[in-house]
């Protein structure tokens, strides 16, 4: 029993569920509904497997360079990762070191920032969105070890405007300030064009999401070459070599394809915005999502039952048993086809 005393014992972060088998309809961890770039299966395909012999590229190229130029910046502006959560767990290691003040973030949002903030030990205190789940931007304005806020938020959708993020920079020039961009291609403003203006942001990005590569692994960040360099210094402490070589030649294909990422990207935002009517019309009422998820309450159906349902008939979507939330399910954009068979199964239950 002793040497237990001396473990680092965690609560882990709980994913969704990862159904097997044939005819589920799949909308509860936000995946895209559609293939990733087509140059993505060709570099899969043609991949030399001779090449695996050799350590893949230490600054993680040819992905850091094609990142850079896709959206302007320095390649030493940029950061690659295993995921962002890969890039998220370093920046919080990097990034949120203060003794004694608390690292500041949404009580409704993404449930990997407390888990990370334990992990590392590092004191957090979550502010309270207001009724509507918006920020309550004041709140960010304390003392504080750092401040890390999804734009949109997860699991609300809501997005924030640049601006308030700016305000919020302004007033904590001492500390780092995150902003989880995990969404952000599904129609919102991106806070990437105030990286040159404040040296503490670090804006962070993932494929899983719009760009269909989910199971690949890759999340990105920007933030100054000052910034960066310390990132890359804590990563290179703890592995150098964390993204693979085949990971890295497919990355760059999906960058390249670009109208590929606009036509999945509009078609999500398309049937994101088809599903709100859908829902209204079956008396659920949402926040204004802008990610490729709804985040919704029905005005008589308890969300727990509905999730039972819907799950009995291989419909997967996302509930959490917490307060403020408990009534709410998160429904991630499917395809229309998906989605069409989710009213239908809505419809019956609820004799709308
Ligand atoms: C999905 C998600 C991530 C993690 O994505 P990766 O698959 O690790 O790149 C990070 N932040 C938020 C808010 C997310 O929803």
């Amino acid at each position: 029993m002793s040497w237990e005393a001396n473990v680092r014992k965690v609560t882990p972060y709980v994913a969704g569920e990862q159904p097997k088998g044939q005819g589920v309809i799949k909308l509860n961890t936000n995946e895209s509904p559609y293939p990733p770039a087509p140059g993505v299966a060709r570099v899969l395909r043609e991949y030399d497997a001779a090449m695996l012999r050799k350590y893949p590229d230490s600054e993680t190229e040819p992905l850091r360079s094609e990142l850079a130029a896709y959206y302007g910046v320095e390649r030493e502006q940029v950061f690659v990762g295993v995921g962002s959560d890969d890039v998220l767990a370093m920046a919080f290691l990097t990034f949120f070191n203060h003794p004694s003040l608390p690292v500041l973030f949404p009580d409704i949002t993404y449930s990997f920032y407390d888990v990370w903030a334990e992990l590392f030990r590092i004191p957090y205190q979550v502010q309270a969105l207001d009724e509507q789940f918006h920020i309550k931007e004041e709140d960010y304005r304390k003392p504080n070890g750092g401040v890390i806020i999804p734009n949109p938020n997860a699991p609300t959708g809501e997005l924030a405007p640049v601006s308030m993020f700016e305000r919020i920079l302004r007033a904590n020039p001492d500390v780092v300030v995150i902003v989880d961009e995990a969404y952000i291609d599904f129609g919102g403003e991106s806070c990437l064009k105030l990286i040159d203006q404040y040296e503490n942001l670090l804006v962070v990005r993932t494929f899983s999401k719009s760009r269909a590569l989910a199971g690949i692994r890759i999340g990105y960040a920007f933030g100054s070459k000052k910034l960066i360099r310390y990132l890359q210094d804590a990563k290179y402490s703890f592995n150098s070599y964390t993204m693979n070589s085949i990971t890295l030649t497919a990355g760059v294909e999906a960058v390249r394809d670009d109208s590929y990422f606009r036509e999945i990207t509009d078609k999500v935002i398309a049937t994101r915005e088809r599903s709100k009517k859908e829902l209204a019309a079956l008396g659920f009422s949402f926040t204004d999502s802008k990610s490729n998820f709804i985040f919704a309450a029905h005005e008589k159906y308890r969300a727990k039952e509905l999730f039972d349902a819907l799950r009995a008939h291989h419909i997967y979507v996302r509930h959490w048993d917490k307060p403020r939330i408990e009534n709410y399910l998160r429904i991630s954009i499917g395809t229309d086809a998906e989605m069409n068979t989710l009213f239908a199964f809505l419809k019956e239950y609820i004799g709308a």
